[in-house]
């Protein structure tokens, strides 16, 4: 049960991010809330109601277990959602007031939310992170592009 649909998008995206896979949300009209796994073959599923009297969102449907997996590995997987992972160490960068470093973003998010963040994507969440807290795109961000082609 869910207060807002930005909650349950929310619980998704880190559902997403810690079992690596990508889902997308269905337009339906039967169903107010619904997402599928990105894979085509993939009998991944969530629908989700809005509750008659008032505002919260129930899970109607779940079918938990991906059949998208072949050796082992998704197929199409490729990003993960940076912003999310900024979302997540925006208040240490906060806290801390100084920057934070990519290797403080693996190990953050691998001891707390047991998520595996690879180095470049924790490079690209430190900026996204910074501009969260700070405001503005720091110079650094130029250095960007050689790193988007490791993605
Ligand atoms: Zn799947």
């Amino acid at each position: 049960m869910f207060r807002m649909k930005e909650d349950l998008k929310r619980e998704l995206d880190l559902h997403a991010l810690k079992e690596i896979y990508e889902y997308m949300i269905r337009r339906s009209t039967k169903t107010p809330f619904e997402a599928i796994c990105k894979e085509p073959v993939c009998d991944w599923v969530i629908k989700a109601i809005v509750r008659k009297m008032g505002t919260y969102w129930i899970v109607k449907k779940y079918v938990r277990s991906h059949n998208c997996i072949v050796d082992g590995f998704r197929t199409h997987f490729r990003k993960t959602s940076s912003v999310i992972i900024a979302e997540l160490m925006a208040p240490k960068v906060n806290w801390n007031g100084h920057i934070i470093c990519p290797l403080n973003i693996i190990e953050d998010m691998r001891g707390e939310h047991g998520i595996q963040v690879l180095y470049t994507k924790a490079w690209i969440t430190t900026q996204n992170a910074e501009h969260r807290v700070f405001g503005k795109p720091l110079e650094s961000f130029q250095l960007m592009p050689s790193y988007l082609y490791m993605l």
